[in-house]
């Protein structure tokens, strides 16, 4: 049974925008675009420039065997981009991305999270999911706001925000994702720990597979977070970066915040969905797209009308040819297979770890994404260390990097983690990484 807003109470989205998204003014040719589509019309608008001088006669993309999931045939492993789909993919497209792939996204989003597309949410395709959360919090954040991050965080987040004039609030994270307990008390002590302040207005999170911690938080969490967000009035920004790299028990996949919302909360809008194709197509196509409510949306489509124009047409139309002939299924079926590729490194790298990193370091094991996050431990009694600089500073000189926990705390607090992406080693690396990383260990706990 799709779930639908007309059974929701569609949140308004206009009092969390911020007052710079009413400064941005439309771009007087690209918001005329659409009419384009309305047969029969001649259009004069645009200063495309003529395709014909193009120098590209059609673009072959061949797929790894292995990884087609063709239909069998002739051009099971080849698609060739001609005619519409070639033309499309040379020319300048809708700001929100080209139309087929839009809606192939609205169709998938609907399928996967059973949502029936109505006027609460749309779809729009940015260069990237991180294009599109920095435009949305760019649309959203005011001077003197106060925004939640789930703590340790993703880093390149923590990027954009120190250029945006919020003050950060971190709630804590723990090996099962974020802490509800924890949001709790921090909301229902605000007034008395910011006092006259206005509450949080948005809330970021990375809920499978979390970047830095590997955590993927569970469904009765993401129970709790969404009443939070409901009764303290704040956005929900779901960024499921790894939400395709699942790789935990079968049927154990905990719905998304956007799916669950109207069940939990009888509402539609006040979660901000971003996909990404990085780690499932690739991630030098540059593709992501943002699942929100379409005023929204409309204001990440101004900043991008006026200053990238739009996400690459090519990129796009071959993520559309792959994607149409996949479907949503056989898409669904590449994802699994990538994701157990990941549970293999993820099974190679933490063997070798329990075996040279034993009685030194602590993780949970991950059930999606491509991280550990590796407590290291200093003092045999299991004391941690403030000094991880100094062990990081050791392994370096052994010969391994690892990414020190503080890049992932907005306040810059200090913590006995580092991050260890195991996406690209191969187990004789791995053993060697491990082995150097304990002596960087041993060494400084010999000081
Ligand atoms: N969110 C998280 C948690 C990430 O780890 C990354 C990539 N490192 C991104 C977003 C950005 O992904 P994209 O390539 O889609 O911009």
């Amino acid at each position: 049974m799709l779930s639908s807003s007309s059974m929701s109470t569609v949140v308004d989205i206009v009092p969390f925008l911020s007052k710079n998204s009413k400064l941005w003014k439309a771009c007087g040719i690209r918001g005329l675009l659409p009419l384009e589509n309305i047969p029969g019309m001649i259009s004069l608008l645009a200063g495309r420039p003529n395709a014909s001088t193009f120098p590209f006669e059609s673009i072959t993309m061949k797929l790894k065997p292995t990884l087609a999931g063709l239909p069998e045939g002739e051009d099971a492993f080849t698609i060739r981009l001609e005619d519409d789909e070639l033309t499309e993919s040379l020319q300048y497209g809708m700001t929100a991305g080209v139309s087929r792939l839009v809606n192939w996204l609205e169709n998938f989003q609907t399928e996967v999270h059973k949502r029936e597309l109505d006027d609460s949410w749309n779809v729009i395709v940015g260069a990237g999911s991180q294009e599109l959360m920095y435009k949305a919090c760019e649309a959203l954040i005011n001077d003197g706001d106060y925004i939640l991050l789930e703590t340790p965080v993703y880093a390149g987040t923590l990027g954009f925000l120190a250029a945006l004039p919020c003050t950060l609030v971190e709630a804590n994270a723990d090996s099962s994702g974020l802490d509800p307990a924890n949001l709790e008390i921090i909301l229902a002590n605000w007034e008395t720990t910011h006092p006259g302040k206005p509450y949080p207005k948005l809330l970021y999170t990375v809920p499978s597979g979390s970047n830095p911690t590997g955590a993927s938080i569970p469904e009765y969490r993401k129970v709790e977070v969404l009443k939070l967000a409901k009764k303290y009035n704040f956005l929900i920004l779901e960024d499921e970066a790894y939400g395709f790299l699942y790789y935990g028990p079968e049927g154990k996949k905990a719905r998304s915040y956007f799916a669950l919302e109207p069940e939990v909360n009888g509402e539609a809008g006040r979660v901000v969905r971003f996909d990404s194709f990085s780690k499932v197509l690739s991630s030098g196509m540059r593709l992501g797209f943002m699942t929100a409510s379409p005023r929204l949306s409309g204001v990440v489509n101004m900043i991008t009308s006026n200053t990238n124009l739009q996400p690459s047409s090519l990129a796009q139309i071959m993520a559309y040819a792959l994607l149409s002939r996949w479907g949503p299924q056989g898409f669904l079926a590449h994802c699994a297979g990538v994701a157990a590729f990941y549970r293999t490194r993820r099974d190679t790298f933490e063997r070798v770890a329990r075996k040279h990193l034993s009685g030194l370091a602590d993780w949970t094991s991950p059930v999606a994404g491509m991280f550990l996050y590796i407590k290291l431990l200093v003092h045999p009694d299991g004391r941690t260390s403030d000094s991880l600089k100094i062990i990081l500073e050791k392994a370096v000189n052994k010969g391994v990097l690892a990414v020190p926990g503080t890049a992932f705390m907005p306040l810059a607090g200090p913590t006995p983690f580092v991050r260890v992406s195991f996406s690209l080693i191969e187990e004789d690396m791995a053993e060697e990484a491990c082995r150097r990383l304990r002596e960087a260990i041993l060494d400084a706990r010999a000081e």
